[in-house]
């Protein structure tokens, strides 16, 4: 997901999907967590504009995920290690580091991580462009920090909750932590709002169409699947 064109939240498919605009205006990627389907297209993306880029790309991640992006991914022999090397303007990529529960700031963008509960270090995301708020919950199984987060927020657009695999499933989704359409409803009771749009994710392709019948069934009001390769306004 890229935020108003300028900064990439995961990056599962960065490389494969991001047109000439996005090669030339992302160059921060804030990263939930090293699963790979969220951080793939990174590598790529960073190889792709290697001799062009004239400022580093930034990676923002927690220490933890950073260091397995180090260890198993840029580490020579998935793919090079680019914290060690340069182009002909210096640096190519740079790792910020944040914690949990403490906002920082990426271009014009207000983010503050919330821990969620997965099967590795992970984070949901609030984040405020000065004009709209959004919250994303990244992959996760049932958690409430997050929802005690986004309740207390003073406004929010629009939450996006992940939808991973289907009730028949929840065997699955609960090893992997992951969440049902059942599952989502149950979250959904946690949410104390009703001023925002509500979107679902992350649904495996597979059972995408199983996913969202389930979820026409229990529809809370306005329940939305997210749409790959559109743009959102909120
Ligand atoms: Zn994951």
């Amino acid at each position: 997901m890229v935020v108003d064109g300028a900064v990439a939240f995961d990056a599962g498919s960065l490389a494969m999907a991001a047109d000439d605009h996005l090669r030339s205006s992302v160059r921060d990627v804030v990263i939930s967590h090293a699963h790979l389907d969220h951080i793939a297209g990174l590598p790529l993306f960073i190889d792709d504009l290697f001799s062009e880029l004239t400022e580093p790309v930034r990676i923002h991640g927690l220490a933890s995920v950073i260091q397995v992006l180090e260890e198993h991914i840029f580490n020579w022999s998935i793919y090079p290690r680019f914290s060690e090397l340069t182009n002909k303007h210096g640096k190519v990529i740079e790792y910020l580091e944040f914690e949990p529960g403490e906002s920082f700031s990426v271009k014009h963008l207000s983010v503050l991580p919330v821990e969620v509960n997965h099967r590795v270090p992970s984070c949901g995301f609030v984040i405020n462009d000065g004009a709209s708020t959004i919250a994303v919950t990244g992959d996760t199984a049932p958690t409430d920090l997050f929802w005690q987060t986004v309740n207390s927020l003073p406004s929010l657009n629009a939450l996006i909750i992940e939808c991973a695999f289907p009730n028949e499933l929840s065997e699955l989704a609960a090893i992997s932590h992951h969440l049902t359409p059942s599952g989502l409803s149950k979250e959904l009771t946690k949410l104390e709002r009703t001023d925002c749009r509500i979107y679902v994710s992350n649904l495996k392709p597979t059972y995408r169409d199983e996913i969202v019948r389930e979820l026409d069934g229990l529809r809370p009001d306005g329940l939305e699947v997210l749409t790959v390769a559109r743009d959102y306004i909120w």
